[in-house]
């Protein structure tokens, strides 16, 4: 093996264990928690070698990095997440080579991913991107939808062509009631989720967690934990 994918595989390694020993800590079969690497800023290369080292579910948060990057990837058995703040007019691109969208957060962008997706003849997953902290606009800094928004998107996207409505995702706020309180800012997401079931049962995702707070995540009921820099290391510049 090369150095980086040593280093990859020991990092790598070290994360299966945080999440194997969260499950165990709350009681949860370590099957119930799918980890998402986010390969944001990294190149195609690390992408191939954690699709060899067993890696399957990888996200990115900006199209102009993840297109060409699932691309140089398309012949390896990996699923794509999209986890970024998306525009509508991106949208074409991104429903080119993402299975999920996990940060769907206002109407238009379910009209423009229904249209994309139909014209693709694909069915994209959604999930509806949830914002904690979100302010009298009703809608979060790094985006999202307040709690209150939930409903009127989730019927928008189980009923638009092409989309499947998954569950939820939700990013720790740094501000608001939730500040410095992942826990709660997690069990929050998990009984919205529950809510939500009630009146779409198959959108069973909880994806909540990064590499600092995966264990709250678990402890409170996620089922999809998404880490970056714990696996490839600390990102270059920010994103
Ligand atoms: C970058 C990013 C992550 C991963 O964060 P790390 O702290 O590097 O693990 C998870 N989710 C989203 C939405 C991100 O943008």
């Amino acid at each position: 093996m090369t150095e980086r994918k040593d280093e990859l595989a020991a990092n790598l390694a070290r994360v299966q264990e945080r999440i194997a020993a969260a499950c165990a800590a709350a009681g949860r079969p370590r099957e119930d928690v799918t980890l998402i690497v986010v390969t944001k800023t990294y190149p195609a290369a690390d992408v191939r070698m954690l699709a060899d080292l067993g890696v399957r579910h990888v996200a990115e948060n900006r199209d102009q990095d993840a297109a060409p990057k699932a691309a140089e990837c398309s012949d390896l058995p990996l699923s794509w997440h999209f986890v970024g703040q998306l525009q509508t007019n991106k949208v074409r691109s991104v429903v080119g080579y993402a299975d999920v969208v996990q940060s769907v957060d206002r109407s238009r962008l379910v009209t423009a991913l229904s249209k994309e997706a139909v014209r693709a003849e694909r069915e994209l997953g959604c999930l509806i991107q949830v914002a904690l902290d979100a302010g009298v606009s009703g809608r979060g800094e790094r985006g999202g939808v307040a709690p209150e928004g939930i409903g009127e998107l989730a019927d928008r996207i189980a009923s638009a062509e092409g989309l499947r409505l998954d569950g939820l995702m939700t990013v720790a706020p740094l501000t608001g009631e939730y500040a410095g309180r992942q826990q709660a800012a997690f069990e929050r997401l998990m009984d919205l989720s529950t809510y939500l079931r009630r009146t779409h049962p198959a959108a069973t995702m909880v994806s909540a967690g990064m590499s600092a707070d995966l264990e709250q995540a678990v402890a409170a009921g996620a089922t999809h934990v998404r880490v970056g820099t714990a696996v490839l290391g600390v990102r270059p510049r920010l994103g």
